[in-house]
């Protein structure tokens, strides 16, 4: 700013001798630069110099940075030009700035992974295929029987999943109806075909638990009933999930 006011020559390898600078009326430092001529603001054309080291440049840049509403550093330094700043250096600066803003520490953030809990012994000890097997109905599916009359009718069909927690193989039966009497039957089908089971698990889905009994309804309850007989008789253990337990079933 000496050799300005002096009206001598900056040296040649300050920081802003190729951008032409000069001091206006007002005694501030700015870029002289190919644009007076052009029908555009004096401010944008001749932006104001600002040492990089200053605590104005990086009040400056956060300013504007929080004005262009956080976005990236191209962006920040565009808004801090637009409005007739010329920061040296800006591009570090901004950057510097950019990193220890906290909003965009929040906004660019990397989620948390979840880490997941140890296997259940039944998955990691080895033995006969379904010996330990995880249950779960699906459906219902619409389906097309096509019945002795020569018509065609629509009916429902739902699928009983067994799979082997050991080996992971899967079964498939499939049920006519959601009731105690075709879950037997597919279970005794599944048992037949398979061999002994010691233990079954599913989850506490209305397929399996409810007191169905006592509001007359039809469907599947392990709990009580002729399932129960059933179970009992052939030395099944049936366990249930805890409720609401949505991490612990993802096997079937
Ligand atoms: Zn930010």
């Amino acid at each position: 700013m000496k050799l300005l006011s002096r009206n001598e020559p900056i040296l040649a390898g300050s920081s802003i001798s190729s951008l032409s600078p000069f001091i206006d009326e007002h005694g501030i430092l700015r870029v002289g630069g190919r644009r007076s001529k052009a029908e555009i603001s004096s401010n944008i054309k001749h932006p104001a110099i600002i040492p990089k080291k200053s605590h104005v440049a990086s009040l400056l840049v956060r300013y504007f940075h929080e004005k262009a509403q956080h976005q990236g550093r191209l962006i920040t330094e565009a808004t801090l030009r637009n409005n007739g700043f010329w920061v040296i250096g800006a591009k570090r600066l901004v950057s510097s700035v950019i990193h220890k803003c906290v909003v965009c520490r929040k906004l660019r953030g990397k989620f948390q992974g979840q880490r997941m809990a140890d296997l259940p012994s039944d998955r990691v000890t080895p033995g006969a295929p379904f010996t330990v097997v995880g249950v779960d109905v699906s459906g219902p599916c619409n389906i097309v029987a096509r019945k002795t009359g020569g018509g065609l009718a629509e009916s429902k069909r739902w699928a009983v999943l067994f799979t082997c927690l050991g080996t992971r193989a899967v079964h498939i039966e499939v049920i006519e109806d959601m009731s105690s009497s075709a879950f037997i039957n597919a279970l005794r089908r599944f048992l037949a075909i398979r061999g002994p089971v010691k233990e079954f698990r599913s989850d506490r889905e209305t397929n399996f638990v409810g007191a169905l009994e006592d509001i007359q309804a039809k469907g599947i309850c392990v709990e009580a009933g002729p399932v129960k007989t059933h179970l009992q008789d052939s030395k099944i253990v049936w366990k249930f999930n805890p409720p609401h337990a949505s991490h612990m079933d993802g096997v079937w």
